[in-house]
């Protein structure tokens, strides 16, 4: 079946939303999700989006660009941290505009509360930047930019999982997707294609990520020979509920919670002496591990504490009402009163899809572009989190880079012609489901994706080392032919997810090959990746970004410049 629309937006989450809002002001435009658009990622994110609006203290963009590039362990390409902390005050502005309900100060403006990292004059203490809504703020902007995709007439296709990127003559021609609902496979031509599927949490067993989270776009285009930047860097956020993972966002320590060990101590006053627990995710994630190495988890177990206890029933309610209920609910305990406990869980991609700061995909060491192919969102690497992304930014970059790939993509649109499609645009991906669902082996996806999980977890998580992460590959090869072995019992049509969670794995495994690979190649600690036989930052060797392809004979890599305009990389401390 053969649709055609000027643009296609793969992906219905904060990203993909503002970036079909571009479009559909120029030509026919279509967004595709395998999920419902509301049930998008975005719509889980609680703490708020960071925008130097000043409305509670003195702040400025600078100082956001600042705290982002140091968050960043100066691995960000600071040009376009530039655009992010300047955009990010009008973006919010929009929301507020199009009607997002943020919480208020008594004077009516945006509310802002305090967030890891983000800091006045420079890193010398804690300034109020996070805009929020609650803490539901994700959920009102995917809400706010459905209303406004749906007045302006975007067209849906939801549940279609997309499986093929098409590109002829060297330029992006179109995806391949199949319905969830019949399962068969579409062939949609454009002009221009966005790319905006989200993250990849569910590689790790303890994640905050909903389960749709399987790297899907990176996948697809991976196998089309485009690379992945900077996968190596996968962010754990230290506040998880313990073994499920769910978050706990850091809007609590924004607002007065504070980490404890064992011995009930505020345990950040020996790691990051004058932000303490709001210090920057990875430092945080690693000083509870380290804290529990040396035995000072809670009971000898893998966890810390999280303490509400002195905040009051009053600021629980009114700012962080759904996460103490999800305490209440999970853990049938009383954070007003009782110690929570957390630990570090899998949250954010800071690598993916390379772009250039008008989303466009770029696949080389030069940035050069392929034409009609964009990027946004989680899914995409501009790059503005380098090593370390900072609490509320992703919100902002999902916003900020998915109107200027929208924008980018519309005036493309205007200017090119469609490109001829192939004799047999479908025949990629008819052939890998004709090979998943005839395939008669013994092994059940559920349990290849347990074991990848629990791998990734012990292997290449928040300390890595040459041998761990030399395992890991060993494990790696054992997976994917056990996954070459994975039979689809659902052998129907009609809302067959039993396939399209095999498909999710091969994706997974993707994108876990890759992280491995880059994080071996890369000999050196900065921001999330942290090597225990390379302790140490090394900028003269590793002061770059990493590229790695799916080439024959497995990863390959180039590695490109960094780009540095207004701050050195200097050492990070708190
Ligand atoms: C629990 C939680 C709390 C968070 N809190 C914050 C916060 O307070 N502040 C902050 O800045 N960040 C926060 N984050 C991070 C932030 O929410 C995400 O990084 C961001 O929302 C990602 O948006 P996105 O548009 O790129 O992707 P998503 O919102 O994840 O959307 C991905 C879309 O892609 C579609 N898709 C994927 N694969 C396919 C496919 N194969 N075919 C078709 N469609 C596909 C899905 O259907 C979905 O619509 C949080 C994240 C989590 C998990």
């Amino acid at each position: 079946m053969l649709q055609r629309y000027d643009a296609l937006v793969v992906g219905a989450g904060g990203a993909g939303l503002m970036a079909a809002l571009q479009l559909s002001k120029q030509g026919h435009v279509a967004v595709l999700s395998k999920l419902y658009p509301t049930r998008s990622h975005t719509g889980a994110a609680q703490g708020g989006i960071g925008a130097a609006l000043g409305n509670m203290e003195e702040d400025h963009w600078e100082w956001h660009m600042f705290d982002t590039i140091k968050g960043s362990d100066y691995l960000a390409d600071q040009d376009a941290v530039e655009i992010l902390c300047r955009e990010a005050i009008e973006t919010v502005y929009d929301l507020e505009h199009w009607g997002l309900p943020f919480s208020r100060t008594p004077e009516g403006k945006i509310a802002q509360r305090p967030f890891g990292g983000h800091t006045r004059e420079f890193g010398k203490a804690p300034v109020r930047r996070s805009c929020y809504a609650a803490d539901r703020t994700g959920h009102m902007i995917l809400q706010t930019m459905y209303q406004q995709c749906i007045k302006d007439d975007v067209q849906f296709y939801n549940e279609y999982h997309v499986i093929d990127l098409l590109v002829e003559q060297g330029r992006c021609a179109g995806v391949v997707a199949i319905c969830l609902e019949t399962g068969e496979i579409h062939t949609f031509q454009a002009k221009a294609v966005i790319f905006a599927t989200g993250g990849f949490g569910r590689i790790f067993r303890v994640t905050s990520n909903a389960h749709a989270l399987t790297g899907d776009g990176m996948s697809v285009v991976l196998r089309r020979g485009i690379p992945l930047e900077d996968i190596e860097f996968f962010q754990f956020h230290p506040t998880g509920i313990y073994k499920m993972g769910i978050l706990l966002s850091e809007a609590a320590r924004g607002e007065g919670a504070i980490l404890r060990n064992r011995n009930g101590e505020r345990f950040m006053e020996r790691y990051a002496p004058s932000l303490l627990d709001l210090a920057p995710r990875d430092m945080v994630s690693r000083a509870i591990y380290r804290e529990i190495q040396e035995g000072r988890g809670i009971n000898g177990a893998n966890y810390v504490h999280l303490d509400f206890t002195h905040l009051g029933r009053d600021v629980l309610d009114k700012k962080l009402p759904d996460i103490t209920d999800f305490v209440r609910t999970y853990m049938g305990i009383e954070p007003a009163k009782e110690l929570v406990p957390v630990q570090p869980t899998a949250h954010y991609a800071m690598g993916g899809i390379p772009t250039d700061n008008d989303g466009r995909v770029v696949i080389d060491d030069k940035n050069t572009p392929v034409p009609g192919l964009y990027a946004a969102g989680e899914a995409a690497c501009v790059s503005v989190h380098g090593g370390n992304r900072l609490g509320t930014n992703s919100l902002v970059d999902i916003l900020v880079f998915g109107r200027r790939s929208g924008r980018h993509a519309a005036d493309f649109i205007k200017k090119n012609e469609f490109v001829p499609l192939g004799a047999n645009p479908e025949e990629r991906a008819r052939e890998m489901v004709q090979r998943l669902t005839t395939n008669n082996g013994k092994e059940r996806a559920g349990d290849v994706r347990g074991t990848l999980q629990d791998e990734m977890m012990e292997k290449a998580s928040v300390f890595r080392d040459a041998k761990t992460l030399s395992a890991m590959r060993e494990k790696l090869h054992e997976i994917r032919d056990r996954y070459n072995h994975v039979k689809v019992e659902d052998r129907g049509t009609k809302y067959n997810t039993e396939l399209l969670e095999v498909i999710e794995l091969g994706s997974l495994i993707d994108v876990a090959q890759v992280l491995v690979e880059s994080a071996l190649a890369r000999q050196e600690s900065r921001g999330a990746h942290f090597r225990e036989d390379f302790p140490k930052r090394d900028d003269p060797n590793w002061l770059k970004h990493t590229l790695a392809y799916l080439g024959p004979k497995g990863i390959e890599f180039k590695y490109k410049p960094v780009k540095i305009t207004k701050f050195e990389p200097k050492e990070r401390k708190y």
